[in-house]
């Protein structure tokens, strides 16, 4: 299928009409008008110690190498979005292969550094995640989380179907706290993105007013913000005016909130995550209620403690009534052991993912659940289908986010921060040619 039958497919026949009159509003024929959004988008983030990450096709990228170099030199981080912008849901497992190593090579070829593969569509199979793990992606940035801020029935119906195409297109999950982290598949860490993203907000509801756009980011910001999870913005710098305004707002947003929100690359999450996950907690009993906690971790990790006196160490506010210690040694006083007790037939899968999730677990039997925060008893492990590992999880990380007890643990984000926000576009055209070269390439790619 070509782009248009495409587009047409996804979009409705009448939004592929419309877009198409926009094509010569939002590009130029020279790069001109993209690097100008590129920049007033980097400058924005700058303000905030920050840079954006930017996905863009191979080919895109070997027609715009001095741009592409200017930015990523400046920076920004640059991802790989396909060889061509197709959707791979429609290639087999040689055929996406094939076409992301192209890629790879056109990027080493430019000699612009990548570490994450964005699709197309949000496009991924199962055969996907193979092809990015065997050709060594540090990420993919692939997973859709749905933030559901909308009042979709002050819409047209007509306006809701586009709306509605968007979502089948994208396979949205629902948002949750644990569909807001970052997680393993295998050596592969793929990191959430967030929809809506501008074109279901500008082209689908038609929303014109940028401080209306800037509202619902800032609603997604507060909904992530609660649950502690990254917040993946999604948007194609050639909205450059309608976009900058939305997300100045959205990051002074951010800044507002009472507790840090760390404003940061894609890359840096995935970083990061893999630094996170090597974090680890001993908590030693002294007797009379006291315990040592020893926090093995990186000097910008986030410990959390709840419920508890800290009797050795300054303490500092966090969120509700947790407060993050400022040492990664000190003694508490609490009535229990401030960590999950898992019963011994409990797999070491369940044990890893916790200590992923910055949680500390130790082994122990039945007789000795009370002394716990909470026990867990999981003998079939985490579930053999990826919908029962996903439900599982999700439920694991919602009740130990809920516990009510004495309990240590490290924040998901570094330096006490609540939560993470990281501005990403697709550069899928620079020019109006490249505009048009799309249907044709995606023709030769299928
Ligand atoms: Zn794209």
């Amino acid at each position: 299928m070509n782009l248009v039958a495409f587009s047409i497919r996804t979009k409705g026949a009448h939004n592929f009409t419309r877009r198409l009159g926009t094509v010569f509003t939002r590009f130029g024929v020279s790069e001109t008008p993209i690097r100008h959004a590129l920049h007033s988008i980097i400058d924005s983030l700058r303000q905030y110690n920050a840079a954006p990450t930017f996905f863009i096709p191979a080919v895109v990228l070997d027609r715009h190498p001095e741009l592409i170099y200017e930015i990523a030199h400046d920076g920004t981080e640059i991802g790989i979005h396909g060889y061509v912008h197709n959707d791979y849901r429609t290639l087999s497992k040689g055929e996406q292969y094939k076409q992301t190593e192209h890629a790879i090579s056109v990027f080493q070829k430019n000699k612009i550094p990548y570490q994450g593969f964005r699709n197309p569509y949000l496009g991924w199979t199962e055969d996907s995640l193979d092809v990015f793990a065997s050709l060594g992606f540090n990420y993919e940035s692939n997973v859709a989380v749905l933030h559901d801020v909308v009042d979709l029935n002050t819409y047209s119906p007509l306006l809701q179907s586009g709306y509605a195409k968007s979502l089948e297109l994208f396979q949205a999950a629902p948002c949750s706290i644990y569909a807001l982290r970052p997680f393993f598949e295998g050596a592969l860490l793929r990191i959430p993105t967030s929809i809506p993203d501008d074109e279901m907000l500008f082209d689908r509801l038609r929303i014109t007013n940028p401080w209306e756009v800037g509202h619902i980011w800032s609603l997604v910001m507060q909904r992530v913000y609660d649950r502690g999870g990254l917040y993946t913005l999604n948007f194609h710098p050639e909205r450059g005016d309608l976009c900058k305004s939305a997300l100045d707002m959205l990051l002074s947003y951010a800044r507002s909130r009472p507790l840090p929100v760390w404003v940061t690359r894609i890359g840096d999450v995935a970083q990061w995550w893999r630094e996170h996950s090597a974090f680890r907690l001993t908590i030693t009993s002294l007797g009379s209620d006291r315990w040592q906690v020893e926090a093995t971790c990186t000097p910008r990790a986030t410990l959390v403690a709840r419920h508890l006196a800290v009797e050795d160490q300054p303490v500092t506010p966090w969120y509700g009534s947790d407060v993050c210690v400022q040492s990664h040694r000190f003694t508490v006083k609490a009535t229990s052991c401030p960590c999950i007790g898992v019963s011994l037939q409990t797999p070491q899968e369940v044990l890893d993912f916790l200590y992923e999730q910055g949680y500390p677990v130790v082994r122990c039997s039945e007789d000795e659940a009370h002394n716990y925060a909470m026990y867990l008893d999981e003998p079939e492990g985490l579930g053999t289908t990826r919908e029962k590992q996903a439900k599982l999880r999700n439920a694991l990380v919602q009740q130990i986010e809920a516990l009510d007890k004495p309990f240590v643990y490290f924040g998901c984000w570094p330096h006490d921060s609540r939560a993470a926000l990281a501005i990403s576009g697709d550069i899928d055209s620079v020019t109006v040619q490249d505009f048009f070269l799309r249907i044709l390439e995606v023709f030769r790619h299928k």
